[in-house]
């Protein structure tokens, strides 16, 4: 039995691995260069950056690949940050935030006067929540509730009310915190997926459990080793990857797959796997089939530019991951969502693996990855927006940290929406697919099989579960779990 899998990013990765366990001939095809899809490499003369995603939590779900393998996870190297972020604030408020719980909750009361009591029960119930709703909404088919274990079930309705489905995030937070920065820290969150906390339910609170109760990691040769790392399981496990292989046609007799076009040709298959936006699937790759619209046109995820600076000077104030709020999340959010514009004050995260991995910069340098949030591609000036933009950035860092970083800039590239349109195949450039802004949004993710069409399934962030890496992966399990099912 032959199995095809479109795109070699975490989603379609974890896939092919988890397809060539249940005994098919796998083949990746991956339209670009490079394996890990956004988890992409970047070289700028003797800096190197991680393009795509910098914060890594749940190795776990790494873990549970090279078991299902029989292989040993060790040869995969670590390792767990001692502090989570570094948060910098208009008035000049700065603290980093430590990874284990006492120094964590100390830090709180220190810093932003919260009642350690307050901050323990709340990341309690963060974590309590997840581990509820996990086997559920993490690692289970929201679209196929047959086979689901009733004990889970009846544990995570148990829970209901304190999912607070009818209250948003900034709602709970408002409520629970008194410091208007704790509220600004927690609704950050909601941007792990790419949504509002304004508008994202409650009951995404839980997002900071990976991250405030389980930590933070990173590979010691960057998250890219993540994508490298999986792949060479992949290939451990028979698969084969066709790199600048774009697929152009999901072929279909009546309604079962039976193959794929690509630019050089033809391939039969009885299974293929969609890693690629799944918007961008049914549009580009089966025009004629049955487009699910209520779920396509669901509001977008944000997106994002990023300017990768290699900096000629050490900054002893960063950490590894750093942000620098905006003194008005309610109108940044607003530019993002409902105004589709650049916001004229952005948030700022800045991540330097270079603090843990010297290799990435020079010995008197830093790699830096500056990011902000910005609207979907909607066919804005984006020539104008990063102008706009890099001037803003650099006059809040320079006030922030008291320096003149432009001085400090000698190697520079830009992301911007179009780039991750263009690059990975991401509707408007949104990085998540759908976001989460309304409470029923778990429910309008594509599941991760077609309903319609036989032997086809999905996995990546854009459908069922949703954002991240650790979702990514779910995605993959569920998708091959349906299949499994799909054959019984
Ligand atoms: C700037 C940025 C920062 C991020 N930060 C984080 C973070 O800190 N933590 C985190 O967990 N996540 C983060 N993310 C999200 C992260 O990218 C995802 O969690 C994960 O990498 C997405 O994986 P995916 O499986 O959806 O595939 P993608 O990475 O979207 O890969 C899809 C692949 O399919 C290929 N493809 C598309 N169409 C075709 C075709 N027709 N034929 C062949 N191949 C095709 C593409 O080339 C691509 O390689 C970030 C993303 C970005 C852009």
């Amino acid at each position: 039995m032959k199995a095809i899998v479109i795109g070699a990013g975490i989603g379609g990765l974890g896939a092919a691995i988890r397809l060539a366990k249940e005994g098919y001939a796998v083949t990746v095809f991956e339209a670009n260069n490079h394996v890990g899809g956004k988890m992409n490499n970047l070289q700028l003369g003797e800096w190197r950056f991680d393009m795509g995603p910098s914060v890594f939590t749940g190795p776990e779900y790494i873990r549970e690949l090279f078991e299902l393998c029989g292989e040993d996870f060790s040869i995969f190297q670590y390792k767990k940050l001692d502090e989570s972020f570094t948060y910098f604030f208009p008035d000049g408020q700065h603290f980093s935030l430590p990874a284990n719980e006492k120094d964590l909750i100390a830090t709180f009361e220190r810093e932003l006067g919260e009642d350690p009591k307050v901050v323990r029960k709340y990341l309690k119930k963060s974590g309590e929540n997840y581990k509820a709703i996990a086997p559920l909404f993490i690692e289970t088919s929201l679209h196929r509730w047959k086979g689901l274990l009733n004990k889970k079930l009846l544990k995570a309705l148990s829970r209901l009310p304190k999912y607070k489905l009818n209250s948003t995030m900034n709602e709970e937070n408002t409520h629970t915190f008194s410091n208007p920065k704790t509220i600004q820290i927690f609704n950050r969150y909601a941007t792990y997926n790419g949504s509002d906390p304004f508008k994202t339910p409650a009951m995404l609170n839980m997002i900071q459990h990976l991250e405030m109760n389980e930590g933070v990691y990173l590979p010691n040769k960057g998250m890219v080793n993540i994508a490298h790392t999986l792949k060479e399981l992949a290939e451990r496990q028979g698969v084969t990857f066709r790199f600048q292989e774009k697929v152009e046609k999901i072929h279909l007799d009546k309604n079962v797959v039976v193959g794929v076009q690509t630019e050089i040709g033809r391939y039969d298959a009885e299974v293929v796997l969609s890693n690629m936006d799944v918007a961008f699937t049914y549009e580009k790759l089966m025009p004629e089939a049955d487009r699910p619209m209520k779920i396509l046109n669901q509001e977008k995820s944000s997106s994002a530019m990023v300017f990768y600076w290699g900096i000629r000077k050490q900054f002893s104030e960063l950490g590894v991951h750093n942000m620098i709020f905006s003194s008005d999340y309610t109108k940044e959010f607003k530019a993002l969502f409902d105004d589709f514009t650049l916001q004229d004050d952005p948030s700022i995260y800045i991540n330097i693996t270079s603090k843990e991995i010297p290799s990435d910069a020079p010995i008197d340098g830093e790699n830096w990855f500056v990011m902000i949030n910005v609207t979907i591609n909607k066919g804005q000036d984006w020539d104008a927006y990063r102008s706009t933009a890099r001037k803003k950035v650099i006059e809040v860092i320079n006030k922030t940290l008291n320096t003149s970083i432009e001085a400090y800039i000698e190697e520079e590239f830009v992301m911007d929406p179009v780039f991750i349109e263009n690059t990975y195949s991401g509707k408007f450039g949104s990085i998540y697919g759908n976001s989460s802004n309304n409470t029923y949004a778990a429910f309008y993710r594509h599941p991760n099989f077609s309903k319609k069409i036989k032997g086809l399934y999905f996995a990546g962030v854009t459908v069922h579960p949703g954002g991240g890496i650790p979702l990514a992966l779910n995605s993959a399990k569920i998708a091959i779990e349906c299949l499994r099912q799909d054959k019984s």
